[in-house]
């Protein structure tokens, strides 16, 4: 979830209050409004359908029979809450509210007198409570509970269900803690579920548990695990000691948002500097170039260094958001614009190709090439990447915009720090009183023009900080008309003056296509190029190419130069890039599998023009093969 930092001692930029900015047009105005017209309410009658209410009716004694679905069937229902929370507070609306209503009292009757509550063990194993730490998921499922309770007392100021929450947080401090029962949880969620609470009510207690949990890991509590393996639990090296990112992706990257979250409370440094230190492990050898993490199906884990398949590599959508959510928290932490922009590269490539243009379906995993017949699917058995997304889109204004505090001992004036560019008004309250609001105006990602005019201020000096997105090598920025420099290489430019009603500030990002290579040692992708505009990767799909081009057997000439085409009717509006490529002559093949090398000089091939849509939008039409990386034609 989007944790609101107003007073966190170590964060270098605060969060904005929820509403401060509201998306107003463009791709992501475009994506929350279907995910609050159609995605919500889709994923209320498919928890309905897939007996997440009925579960909990059991477990409040409401109704007869047996639990349905995988154990943490209950955090499918939170997550989608917590979406719920976030909408209502863009905007009333009497179907979600009667839903969120409802689901608050469902949840409210299951929970338990001693205030312990989960549906699968208050049902199907009574006996059993705390017996399966590796993978009961009690205290994941109790993580995701906090956040949706904090969302919406957040938003709401309604404490009904935030009032169950803090039973259960209370209920679990009884259970687990210095001198109580040792432990910790298998997968990771409720350490930042835990501070994020402690945020919301001041209690100091929740701080406490959280890092306890923390501070239990690596002690082998768990056991050997799946696969043989403490690390898929990430319970092979203390917190503090860990250097790289490994196991389970969403369970890693869960981890290190809640270790950095402890470390904005607290200032521990051994924190910070543990995370920082497994950062560049995943993102020098572990990360695909949409921005997905975990190679592997086997344990949905991280792979070794440079181990990133195409078609069989995982990408779950769920570590998607947790490496957004990390990165989020590692960007409040220090002020460095390589965390936003990783946090860029991923929304608009392996989180948003998580569900599809009509809100109704969705990816688990999120592959860089189909041999055809990749589809999203309406729901999943184990439902988590779903309703995820529902709750990053519906909170996703508050990830674009933080301010800061004057800082006399530097002579610097409050701030504000824009780190995504979308169509938005932003109303900020800099210093008390001091109420500022901007405009801004763009067609981003499609065009790198954006344009901000100051609508209001009050004669206070304050400071503009501008991220310079780390892909934009040619960027140009003017204040009032006048050329400002912008230093080479990305990062936030910064300018303070006394703003007046009315100034405004232009940049201007050069969005010119390029072919991108890889790693030499990434295997599956040596000889390849990837097509990329902008922050937004591409991928050619068989549908858009014209006979006799077969995507799975094409080269590409990156050579030669590349062409934008805006498509106002495809795919809900997308600049399309054309490339020129080579068919290859398969029949000259014959039966062979393998053969001799022969002179590549004189194999007849057929230049073809490729036409490359944004990864995102990928499968929204047939389910025909697709690939990110292409072969090059040297
Ligand atoms: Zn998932």
């Amino acid at each position: 979830m989007c944790l609101y930092l107003g007073n966190s001692p170590y964060a270098r930029w605060r969060t904005l209050p929820t509403g401060s900015v509201s998306l107003t047009g463009g791709l992501w105005a475009q994506r929350q409004s279907v995910n609050r017209e159609t995605s919500l309410r889709h994923g209320y009658h498919t928890l309905q359908r897939a007996g997440n209410f009925y579960n909990l009716r059991l477990a409040a004694g409401l109704a007869e029979g047996e639990y349905r679905g995988p154990r943490f069937m209950d955090s499918d229902l939170y997550k989608w809450l917590e979406a719920l929370a976030w909408e209502l507070a863009r905007g009333p609306d009497d179907e979600l509210q009667r839903m969120t209503d409802l689901t608050i009292e469902s949840i409210a009757a299951a929970q338990a007198d001693d205030g312990y509550l989960d549906s699968y063990y208050q049902v199907a194993e009574p006996d059993n409570r705390w017996g399966d730490l590796k993978d009961g998921h009690e205290l994941y499922c109790a993580g995701h509970l906090i956040q949706a309770a904090v969302a919406y007392h957040r938003v709401a100021g309604d404490s009904r269900l935030l009032r169950v929450a803090c039973r259960f947080a209370d209920y679990v401090g009884s259970v687990f803690g210095p001198d109580k029962r040792p432990g910790t949880p298998g997968h990771p969620e409720l350490e930042m579920a835990l501070v994020e609470l402690y945020r919301e009510t001041g209690e100091g207690r929740y701080l406490d548990l959280a890092r306890f949990f923390l501070d239990q890991r690596g002690r082998g509590l768990l056991g050997s695990g799946r696969y043989g393996n403490p690390a898929y639990y990430q319970d092979h090296v203390p917190v503090r000691l860990a250097t790289a990112v490994a196991g389970h992706a969403v369970r890693q990257l869960y981890l290190v948002a809640g270790v950095t979250d402890v470390y904005l409370e607290t200032g521990e440094r051994a924190l910070l500097e543990a995370v920082l230190r497994q950062w560049p492990d995943m993102t020098e050898s572990k990360l695909a170039i949409t921005g997905g993490v975990g190679a592997r199906h086997e344990g949905e884990a991280f792979g070794a260094p440079y181990e990133l398949p195409n078609d069989r590599c995982y990408n779950e959508t769920c570590a998607a958001i947790a490496s957004m959510f990390w990165n989020w928290r590692l960007l409040l932490a220090t002020g460095e614009a390589r965390f936003a922009d990783l946090i860029e590269r991923t929304l608009y490539g392996g989180f948003l190709s998580g569900v599809s243009l009509d809100g109704q379906s969705f990816f688990y995993v999120n592959s860089l090439l189909s041999r055809g017949g990749i589809a999203r699917a309406e729901w999943y058995t184990c439902a988590c990447c779903p309703p995820n997304v529902m709750r990053v889109l519906a909170s996703l204004d508050h990830y674009f915009v933080t301010s800061d505090w004057a800082d006399t001992a530097r002579g610097q004036a409050a701030g504000i720090q824009i780190h995504q560019y979308a169509p938005c008004v932003i109303a900020a309250e800099l210093e008390p009183g001091c109420q500022v609001i901007l405009e801004v105006e763009t067609d981003y990602p499609w065009h790198g023009q954006v344009m901000l005019t100051i609508k209001q201020t009050d004669g206070q000096p304050w400071r503009l900080e501008l991220r310079v997105p780390g892909w934009c090598d040619e960027a140009a920025m003017r204040v009032g008309g006048q050329a400002v420099e912008v230093p080479s290489g990305g990062g936030y430019v910064a300018i303070e003056r006394t703003w007046r009603a009315g100034d405004t500030v232009e940049l201007e990002f050069a969005m010119t296509p390029q072919f991108v290579e890889p790693h030499p040692q990434i295997d599956a992708a040596r000889g390849c190029v990837a097509i990329q505009r902008g922050p937004v990767v591409y991928c050619i799909e068989q549908i858009d190419q014209e006979p006799p081009v077969d995507v799975l057997g094409v080269q590409i000439d990156e050579t030669l130069p590349l062409r934008t085409v805006w498509r106002g009717d495809l795919l809900g509006g997308v600049m399309t890039v054309e490339a020129t490529g080579y068919t290859i002559d398969m029949e000259a093949w014959g039966n062979q599998l393998y053969r001799p090398v022969e002179d590549r000089k004189n194999l007849p091939r057929e230049p073809v023009r490729l036409t490359a849509v944004p990864y995102y939008a990928w499968a929204n039409r047939e389910p025909g093969p697709m690939r990110v990386w292409i072969p090059g034609a040297k």
